[in-house]
C-alpha cells in the first residue's frame, strides 16, 4: 500500500509521531492501527444511537452519526485512493470526525454550548479530539487512544486561537495560518458532501422537502433532467436515490479532478509543503462549490431551522440544561470515575467533566437519565 502514496500524502516516515512512544505495530500501518483503535472505541459505538439531524427513534431510516460517519469515510477513502493519498488515515480521520457529538445533534450541542457559556464553552469538534486524546479509558500505558498527529490534525477541524494556545503541537497550525494535511482536508470536505446528499434524502422522507424545491438547485436538476429523460416512469423514491448518487458522483469527480489540478500547480514535495501552502488544495471547482455551497443553505433554510422549531427541539433543550443543572448541583449524580475526577476540579472544571460526561450519552440514554433524576 505504502509504495503507492504520492510524495505530498501523510508518510509514516515523516510523521510527528505519538504522544507517548510505543513500539511499532507487527503487522499493520500506523494508520490502520489508530483507525482499529478508533472503532475499538467506546464513543464510536455510541455513534449509533446519536441523532444527525433526526432524533434516533424518529425513524429507523434516518442516518445516525454512526452511518453519517462511514459515508464520510466511504466518500473520503475514494478520493484518497485516486490521488494517491494515505487511504488508512483518511478513513480514520473519517471515522474519529463526529466522536464529540452530543446526544441530540445541533439541538443538544447548542444548549451543551449555552449551558458551558461561563466556562470556555462547548464545540463539538474540539471535543472529538477530547475523546480521543483524554476521555477514552481502554489502554493501561495512557489516557486517550494515543493516536498518530495527523490523525489528530485531521480531527481538529477549526479551532479558535485561544483554544489553540491551549492545545499545544495540534493547535499550532491555526496560530501559524497553516493547513492540515491533504487528508485532513478531504475528510472535512467528505463531510459536508455525505450531509449535504443524505440529507436529502432523509429531508424527502421527512416530508419537509419536495422535488419541486430541490428543482430550483442546480445540483440536483441537472441531473434529475438526465434521469428523468431515460427513465420517464421512474417513481419518486427511486428517482430521488438515481439523482442523488449521480450528484455524489459528480462533486466527487469534479473534487478529485480539481485538486489533481491544484497539487500540479502547487508542486507540494511533502506534507509539510501542504501544511505551509497558505491555502487548501483539496478543493472543488469554483462552479460545483458553488452549487453545493447553494444546495447546502437551502438544506440549511429547509431542514435545520425547521427542525428548530419542532416540539422535539423543545423537549431536547430542556432536557440537556436539565441535565447540566442536575449533575452540576450533586456531582455524585454522575457515575463514580466521573463524580471523583469532578471532586478535584474548581467550578469551571466540574462543569468541564459535567459537560463531558453529557456529551458522551447517546439520545435514548439521555432521555432515560433524565427520567432517573426526575423521578
Ligand atoms: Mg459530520
Amino acid at each position: 500500500m505504502c509504495s503507492d502514496l504520492a510524495i505530498y500524502a501523510a508518510q509514516e516516515s515523516q510523521s510527528r509521531g505519538r504522544r507517548y512512544d510505543e513500539p511499532a505495530p507487527a503487522y499493520r500501518g500506523e494508520y490502520q492501527r489508530d483507525r482499529d483503535r478508533i472503532i475499538h472505541s467506546t464513543a464510536f459505538r455510541r455513534l449509533v444511537y446519536k441523532t444527525q439531524v433526526f432524533v434516533n427513534h424518529e425513524g429507523d431510516l434516518y442516518r445516525t452519526r454512526l452511518t453519517h460517519s462511514l459515508e464520510v469515510s466511504q466518500i473520503a477513502r475514494t478520493v484518497a485512493v485516486a490521488l494517491h493519498l494515505n487511504e488508512a488515515l483518511t478513513e480514520a480521520i473519517s471515522l474519529a470526525h463526529d466522536l464529540g457529538h452530543t446526544p441530540f445533534g445541533h439541538a443538544g450541542q447548542d444548549t451543551l454550548n449555552e449551558c458551558m457559556r461561563d466556562f470556555g464553552g462547548f464545540e463539538h469538534n474540539l471535543q472529538s479530539l477530547r475523546v480521543v486524546d483524554q476521555l477514552e479509558t481502554k489502554y493501561a500505558d495512557f489516557a486517550g487512544l494515543n493516536l498518530m498527529f495527523e490523525t489528530r490534525e485531521g480531527i481538529l477541524k477549526h479551532c479558535s486561537k485561544r483554544n489553540a494556545r491551549e492545545l499545544g503541537d495540534v493547535g499550532e497550525r491555526f496560530l501559524n495560518r497553516e493547513q492540515a494535511g491533504l487528508e485532513g482536508q478531504l475528510a472535512n470536505i467528505a463531510d459536508a458532501i455525505a450531509y449535504n446528499n443524505h440529507d436529502i434524502d432523509d429531508g424527502y422522507r421527512a416530508g419537509l422537502i419536495t422535488i419541486e424545491q430541490l428543482r430550483e438547485q442546480r445540483l440536483f436538476e441537472d441531473q434529475y433532467r438526465k434521469v428523468r429523460e431515460r427513465y420517464p416512469e421512474l417513481e419518486d423514491r427511486r428517482l430521488i436515490y438515481e439523482i442523488i448518487r449521480r450528484m455524489i458522483g459528480t462533486v466527487v469527480t469534479d473534487l478529485i479532478e480539481n485538486t489533481r489540478d491544484n497539487l500540479e500547480r502547487h508542486k507540494p514535495a511533502s506534507i509539510d509543503d501542504v501544511r505551509k501552502a497558505g491555502t487548501a488544495m483539496v478543493t472543488m471547482s469554483d462552479d460545483i462549490f458553488a452549487q453545493h455551497r447553494s444546495l447546502k443553505n437551502f438544506l440549511h433554510k429547509h431542514l435545520y431551522s425547521h427542525e428548530q422549531k419542532l416540539a422535539m427541539t423543545k423537549k431536547v433543550q430542556a432536557m440537556v440544561s436539565d441535565l447540566f443543572a442536575a449533575f452540576t448541583s450533586n456531582i455524585d449524580l454522575m457515575p463514580a470515575q466521573f463524580a471523583s475526577a469532578a471532586a478535584r476540579l474548581d467550578e469551571a472544571g466540574r462543569a468541564r467533566i459535567v459537560a463531558d460526561y453529557i456529551a458522551g450519552m447517546t439520545d435514548r440514554f439521555a432521555i432515560a437519565e433524565h427520567e432517573r433524576l426526575e423521578a
